[in-house]
């Protein structure tokens, strides 16, 4: 991958280093992102018409059968290079940011702490009327039910045309703001806020990063395009911060 020299150098001198990621990092551990076709069972579903209250309130038991099985497949997946080189990139930068509109937990398993998640996780559950948070629950009913409300239990994500988290977004856009670099990886940055992110920070004068095999909406808008898969471009991108060119 051709990976400007002058990148490099922003880079290695970034004390605040802010990442957003979409679907298209977890892509090579197996997790499918929206937008690819699916197989199998679920292919005839549209995400778009299964990721909202009133779907749930439709088809409980079709929605959370469809979570339970993203559930698994989250289970059984590992995190790829890509989490682990942003996981090594927090370790040796002085402040980093990484906001993912992921809700499958594998940033943190790959070792990020500082993860604001803008859509949720779908490993937490909470019920329906009160978001009563629920630990742990048996599968004898499905969906199963609040033990205090008795309303029944949902994934803990964020579904289309439900608010992010008031304090979690606001925590990002004052990142992508004050941020000496910001990259945008593997999402296709069609959903909003989390797109707008990108242009936020470049109206701050903070130079913005697309990495994506595919182009986006707002590639154009990018000071630097690295059109490659987040696997492969994040270890190499690593490799040239540290200055040993090591892929790890
Ligand atoms: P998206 O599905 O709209 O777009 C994925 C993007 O990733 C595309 O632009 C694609 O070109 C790119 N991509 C594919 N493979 C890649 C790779 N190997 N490296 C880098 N980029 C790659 O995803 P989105 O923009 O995140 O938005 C969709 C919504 O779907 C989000 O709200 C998210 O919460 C949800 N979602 C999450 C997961 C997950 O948690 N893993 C999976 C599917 C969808």
């Amino acid at each position: 991958m051709n990976i400007p020299d002058e990148l490099i150098q922003l880079l290695q001198k970034a004390r605040k280093v802010v990442a957003l990621t979409g679907a298209g990092i977890s892509a090579e551990s197996g997790i499918p992102t929206f937008r690819q076709a699916q197989t199998g069972l679920w292919a005839q579903y549209d995400p778009e018409e299964l990721a909202t209250r009133a779907a749930f309130q439709r088809n409980p038991r079709l929605v959370w059968q469809w979570y339970a099985w993203r559930r698994q497949l989250v289970q059984q997946a590992a995190p790829n290079p890509g989490h682990l080189a942003l996981a090594e990139w927090e370790r040796i930068v002085p402040e980093f940011m990484l906001i993912t509109q992921n809700v499958d937990g594998l940033h943190q398993r790959a070792g990020s702490q500082n993860v604001i998640e803008l859509h949720g996780n779908l490993l937490r559950v909470k019920c329906f009327d009160h978001d009563h948070t629920v630990p742990t629950w048996e599968e004898d009913e499905i969906p199963p039910r609040c033990g205090q409300c008795g309303s029944y239990l949902r994934p803990d994500v964020v579904w289309f045309g439900e608010s992010l988290p008031a304090a979690g977004l606001h925590t990002a856009v004052t990142a992508a703001r004050t941020a000496d670099i910001f990259l945008s990886i593997g999402t296709s940055s069609l959903v909003q806020p989390a797109a707008s992110l990108a242009l936020e920070a470049k109206s701050y004068r903070v130079p913005i990063v697309e990495i994506n095999p595919q182009s986006t909406p707002l590639t154009s808008a990018f000071n630097f395009v690295l059109a490659g898969p987040a696997g492969e471009v994040l270890p190499e991108l690593m490799g040239r911060v540290r200055g040993d060119g090591v892929m790890r």
